[in-house]
């Protein structure tokens, strides 16, 4: 923490008590200026009696708890207060801020004799000059302090950092296979293991010919045919930004073509063994963050995805 000790503030020991009402304005004392012992002392030069007064405050010492906030904490003013008389003061903070208002603010009453902690209001973000005042029964007991720098400074502004977000799961959907099937052996699972690579998808497996339908309402992105591996097939992407991928469909099958919308539940291709098959099944892919778009896309395993249009 930042602390910012002021010279200790010493006010005059003596107050002159003013003879006559004449005599508080003579002496070339500003009339601007509220009046104070060091100014009033001067009446002595008039031989008038030097009286202490007791219970006169004194300021004795003043700090922030810190001279830089950050808008939305709170920074405080410590003060000690000296008086033989009484146990309390009145005090005013005086919080100008540069180019613009100031902010009178009083907490009340403070214990005299010990250091107090005054919070000061919520403050917007700004350069300010805190001035601590003590007020006594009279205006000569005024002490005014000195000036405290604060600097609130406006909450940095943390960018979110720029991440892609996870599509959320959609809630309704159908499954692409329309006709019996099952998901086959483990092999047919995904992350099974593949000559050279992982199993990206999960085997849908059923009759040759059964219609393979859009799970979601998307646009077409490719359709297209991969010899020795996928055989024909189709990206599709949906509306929730998901990529789904369906392989080895039907030569000549295709009702899509890229560019195509569609609604869940229309037709794409028929189910076939194209390509690099052991026999009829939809290969199915889904990928949250594009098919295949950069090399950080991955697909995640459809099987839980699957077995939820399967069951709606
Ligand atoms: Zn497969």
């Amino acid at each position: 923490m930042n602390r910012l000790l002021l010279p200790t503030l010493l006010a005059s020991a003596a107050l002159l008590a003013c003879a006559s009402p004449a005599l508080a304005t003579t002496g070339g004392v500003d009339p601007d200026q509220p009046a104070s012992p060091g100014e009033q002392s001067g009446g002595a030069g008039y031989g008038a009696p030097l009286v202490t007064l007791p219970g006169k405050p004194r300021l004795s010492a003043q700090k922030l708890s810190s001279s830089t906030i950050t808008v939305g904490s709170r920074a405080s003013v410590v003060v000690r207060i000296n008086r033989s008389k009484g146990t309390s003061a009145q005090v005013r903070i005086a919080i100008a801020r540069k180019g613009g208002k100031t902010i009178n603010y009083s907490p009340g009453r403070v214990t005299t004799n010990r250091s107090q902690v005054l919070p000061l209001p919520a403050l917007a973000a700004g350069s300010y000059r805190v001035t601590v005042s003590v007020f006594g029964a009279t205006a000569q007991e005024t002490v005014r302090g000195g000036v405290m720098a604060l600097t609130v400074k406006p909450k940095s502004v943390t960018k979110p950092k720029p991440t892609t977000p996870a599509p959320p799961s959609p809630t309704s959907g159908v499954f692409p296979v329309r006709g019996a099937y099952s998901f086959g052996s483990d092999g047919a699972r995904f992350g099974a293991g593949r000559t050279g690579h992982i199993h990206e998808g999960q085997d849908v497996v059923g009759n040759s010919g059964l219609p393979i339908v859009a799970p979601l309402a998307g646009e077409v992105r490719y359709v297209d045919y991969q010899a020795s591996g996928a055989g024909r097939y189709i990206v599709l992407r949906a509306n929730n930004g998901w990529d789904m991928f369906f392989a080895h469909c039907q030569y000549s099958s295709a009702a899509v073509k890229a560019g195509d919308r569609v609604k869940a539940g229309d037709r794409l291709c028929l189910l076939g063994s194209t390509g690099d098959s052991s026999g009829p099944h939809l290969h199915f892919e889904i990928w949250p963050n594009g098919w295949r778009d950069s090399p950080g896309t991955k697909p995640i395993d459809p099987l839980p995805q699957l077995k939820k249009w399967a069951a709606s």
